[in-house]
């Protein structure tokens, strides 16, 4: 892949803006198709909500990664071996899910009539069935990075679109940047879109929708457990009186190099997306999720190797039928966007699925990656 640091206009067949998995796999299947691609990524890492993270217990997904299984799951798995190019083995689980209640741990069957705001994107984890899978979004990522030839911006925040006669003509990245293609397709954030494209760009309605909407800004926790804590297999649901649950789930325990044995548990907790400007509201959200590890494991802090916090803002939420099922924006003819917010599985498994619909818009159903004979273990790792 090239890297570009020149600042003149730039002209391609498509531009991808948002490089988390969506976003790489969209920038892999347009240039299959022999578009001229840029990508376009406000960080300097790759990967967003699924890069890998290096850790003294092997790399593990950047946060809690579940995938449940669904009707078309299969389905959903087949299209993405076809892009990445290598078979994902999976086998499911089938644990129930289990919520730590009056000193013990009790089958989920959801919140009853307590006041729990955060229900329904909580339900949405609490799966009995879901993979386990031997590689993640954290191997899939570098596949994806090293497959794409095109030209990544990294660094790069897209802050305006210029539109024009139905089409945007003119992407501004960091405010001096112009960039512009055929097609223009965004896969980050779709709130920001409300003050990236001109105001009467933004149907009312739709303004309406991504802006009062309900959606949440995750706190996210992993554990190194200095020992192995439990063997349970089940999504955890953990929650006091008068606490918002917080889910997540241990890993297989692993045995380091110097003879320890220890074992990665990760959480999330959500807080309402307008209150979390406020960093004491997401850190007592963090000191709640370890509160209700140690209910749940009295002595899984031990000793803590290690914790990891990471914040993302908007990360849950839902716009079912804001836009066209194939994600493309109201009355402007080359703009779509991906993101799981759109599917009615609104997570990760969401936004691959429209990632599919929105490329089979645009190219058709997408043309599969032809050379696979590189081995998923010799993709270089992005730097995280
Ligand atoms: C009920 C529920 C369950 C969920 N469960 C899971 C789960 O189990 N696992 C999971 O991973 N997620 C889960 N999510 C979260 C959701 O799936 C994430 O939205 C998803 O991971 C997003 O992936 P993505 O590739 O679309 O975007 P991201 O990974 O968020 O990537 C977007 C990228 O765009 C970049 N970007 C943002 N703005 C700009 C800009 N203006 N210019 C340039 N670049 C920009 C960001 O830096 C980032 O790299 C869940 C959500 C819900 C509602």
């Amino acid at each position: 892949m090239a890297q570009s640091k020149n600042s003149k206009t730039h002209e391609y067949d498509s531009i991808v803006i948002g490089a988390g998995l969506a976003g790489l796999i969209a920038a892999n299947q347009l240039e299959s198709t022999g578009r001229k691609v840029a990508l376009v990524e406000a960080l300097d890492i790759l990967g967003g909500t699924s890069r890998p993270v290096t850790t003294v217990a092997g790399t593990v997904d950047h946060v809690l990664k579940l995938f449940p299984v669904t009707d078309d799951s299969e389905d959903m798995f087949a299209w993405l071996e076809s892009v990445l190019g290598f078979a994902i083995e999976r086998e499911v689980i089938d644990a129930p899910p289990m919520i730590y209640e009056d000193a013990k741990f009790k089958p989920f069957v959801g919140f009853g009539d307590q006041k729990v705001e955060t229900a329904s994107e909580i339900d949405a984890y609490a799966k009995s069935r879901f993979y386990k899978l031997a590689t993640s979004p954290k191997d899939w990522v570098p596949k994806l990075v090293e497959t794409f030839t095109g030209t990544v911006f990294p660094q790069s925040y897209v802050t305006k679109m210029q539109v024009d006669d139905e089409f945007v003509i003119e992407i501004l990245v960091n405010g001096s940047k112009r960039l512009s293609a055929r097609e223009v397709i965004f896969a980050a954030t779709p709130q920001q879109l409300t003050r990236i494209l001109p105001d009467n760009a933004v149907p009312a309605r739709l303004k309406q929708k991504l802006l009062k909407g309900e959606f949440w800004t995750s706190a996210n926790l992993d554990l190194i457990h200095a020992q192995p804590v439990t063997d349970a297999k089940f999504v955890h649901i953990l929650k006091g009186a008068n606490e918002e649950p917080s889910v997540g789930l241990f890993h297989e325990p692993v045995t380091l190099e110097d003879g320890r044995t220890v074992q990665v548990s990760q959480w999330t907790t959500l807080v309402a997306r307008d209150v979390t400007d406020e960093a004491e509201i997401v850190g007592s959200a963090l000191k709640q999720i370890k509160r209700q590890v140690k209910r749940a494991y009295e002595t899984s802090l031990d000793g803590l190797i290690k914790e990891r916090i990471v914040v993302i803002p908007t990360s849950h939420g839902e716009m079912v039928g804001a836009l066209a099922d194939d994600g493309r924006w109201p009355k402007i003819q080359n703009l779509w966007v991906i993101s799981g917010f759109m599917d009615s599985e609104k997570n990760l498994v969401g936004a691959i699925r429209q990632a599919r619909r929105t490329l089979a818009a645009i190219a058709g159903e997408p043309v599969q990656v032809v050379e696979h004979d590189t081995d998923l273990h010799e993709a270089p790792t992005p730097t995280v």
